[in-house]
């Protein structure tokens, strides 16, 4: 096992079935201590300008009731929807189009504007947990549905301007692609080997374990052995479930326990809300057999260092591959080494 202070290399994703180069033998270093310079002022737990914010109304001109815990309501901008253009022209040559349809969601974590996911219970957490899991099932039934996208963009630097704690949903005619390119790998790999994928990830990262955060009875919390950013994780349920929707209350509360341990860590690394991209990653809903299907939810910060974002250019946009400056498992070593309790809870 390499466990020298640099690596140079190129890691398989098993996954996305695709080469990582990861380059950190020029400025790999643990990096612990640093915080971002600025941190914003703190926002009050209730703003009248709110779209989110229980009895507020809404741009599209709804009142939103006066929630008190998870509120869910159809996107007032949606993507995807009943009321995109059904008759469209036909563009010329080879190109194809279709009907924008499908359902586009958001879902409110709590009525608490100055909250975080990751500051929130563990209890409320697995409550989030089965309204997803309900929004999957619901969604994915009808028949226009071939996939439903649970995703939460958080932090000013993936674009989010409003900081009330909520993700969104999107459920739609055609299974995303990450989505697709995962289910391909995953059925590929059971017809070869006999054996879900995920399940021979989750040996590995358990016969290695530096780049494991977490792990109970029926969760694992990791940094995937060819992670493409810096502090990308995963969250797991140990058995293979191909979405939320068969996991027991158990799994379901474990899973709430990993995914706190996690945006808690995240956000003590350096003191500051974490910014990420995290999305369910769970089986199309297209009426196909996804049984080698191993649900997870991916956790993509952007940030390489506290003011330092991972920008995309030539490898990544132009070419398709990632390159990382980082090492794995330095980065889950500082993930490993900061602390379970919130460093703004009143017991940090
Ligand atoms: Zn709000
Ligand atoms: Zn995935």
């Amino acid at each position: 096992m390499n466990d020298s202070a640099t690596t140079w290399e190129q890691r398989w994703h098993p996954l996305r079935e695709e080469w990582v180069v990861v380059a950190a033998h020029r400025q790999d270093r643990p990096w612990q201590g640093e915080r971002a310079t600025a941190s914003p002022p703190p926002a009050p737990d209730y703003v009248e300008s709110c779209y989110f914010c229980p009895r507020n109304q809404r741009v599209g001109g709804a009142r939103n009731p006066d929630y008190t815990s998870v509120f869910v309501f159809d996107n007032d901008h949606p993507c995807v929807g009943a009321d995109a253009p059904q008759s469209l022209e036909r563009p010329p040559g080879i190109y194809r189009n279709a009907s924008a349809t499908g359902v586009a969601r958001v879902v409110c974590y709590t009525p608490t504007h100055n909250l975080t996911l990751a500051e929130l219970p563990v209890q409320s957490i697995a409550e989030l947990l089965r309204t997803w899991r309900d929004q999957y099932v619901e969604l994915g039934a009808r028949p226009d549905v071939r996939h439903v996208l649970t995703f939460e963009n958080k932090g000013e630097v993936v674009g989010v301007s409003n900081p009330h704690p909520h993700g969104q949903i999107y459920a739609t005619n055609f299974v995303f692609k990450t989505i697709e390119t995962e289910a391909a790998a995953s059925r590929r790999y059971r017809q070869e080997h006999g054996r879900p994928l995920f399940q021979d990830i989750i040996r590995s990262e358990r016969d290695d374990r530096r780049r494991i955060l977490f792990e109970s009875a029926s969760t694992i919390v990791f940094l995937p052995y060819f992670a493409r950013y810096a502090y990308e994780c995963y969250v797991a349920p140990r058995e293979t479930h191909a979405s939320l929707a068969t996991m027991t209350p158990e799994e379901i509360h474990d899973l709430a326990v990993g995914l706190k341990l996690l945006l808690v860590r995240y956000d003590n690394l350096w003191r500051m809300s974490f910014p990420y991209v995290l999305t369910l990653h769970q089986a199309p809903t297209d009426g196909d057999d996804y049984s080698g299907f191993h649900f997870h939810i991916e956790c993509h910060p952007p940030l390489r260092k506290p003011n330092l974002l991972k920008y995309l250019a030539g490898p990544e946009v132009g070419g398709g591959n990632f390159l990382s400056d980082t090492r794995p498992e330095s980065k889950a070593e500082e993930l490993r080494a900061v602390s379970d309790v919130h460093y703004k809870s009143p017991h940090a």
